[in-house]
C-alpha cells in the first residue's frame, strides 16, 4: 500500500517573522521527515545564498542569517500539481524581505 502523502510549505523566518524564502514538497501525511525537509530547504538557501540571490541578513529588519528559523506547515493537499495554484497564491502574498532593496539600513 502506498504511503499516504501531503504538500509541505516550509518557510525561513527571522526572528521577527518577515519571510525570507518559501519552499514547498510532499512528504509522509502522519510522520514526515523535519530532518530531512530542514536540510533540503536549507541547502536551497545556502545555494541561493551563494549565488547572490538572497542576502545573508533579513532584508526588513537585518537579522542575520544565523538567527532565522524553518516553519513546517502541513497544507490539506497530497501533491504539488494539487496544491499548485494554492501555492502561487500564496507566493503572490507573500512579503519578500530580501526583495525590499536597502531595506536592511
Ligand atoms: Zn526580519
Amino acid at each position: 500500500m502506498l504511503t499516504e502523502t501531503r504538500v509541505y510549505i516550509a518557510r525561513y523566518l527571522c526572528p521577527d517573522g518577515h519571510c525570507l524564502m518559501t519552499a514547498s514538497g510532499e512528504g509522509d501525511a502522519e510522520e514526515p521527515d523535519v530532518g530531512e525537509i530542514d536540510q533540503l530547504v536549507e541547502a536551497s538557501l545556502n545555494k541561493l545564498i551563494e549565488d547572490g540571490a538572497v542576502t545573508p541578513w533579513c532584508g526588513i529588519c537585518g537579522a542575520a542569517r544565523e538567527t532565522w528559523h524553518i516553519d513546517l506547515t502541513r497544507t490539506q493537499y497530497r501533491t504539488i500539481a494539487e496544491a499548485g495554484p494554492h501555492l502561487i497564491e500564496l507566493a503572490r502574498q507573500n512579503v519578500w524581505g530580501w526583495q525590499i532593496p536597502g531595506g536592511h539600513g
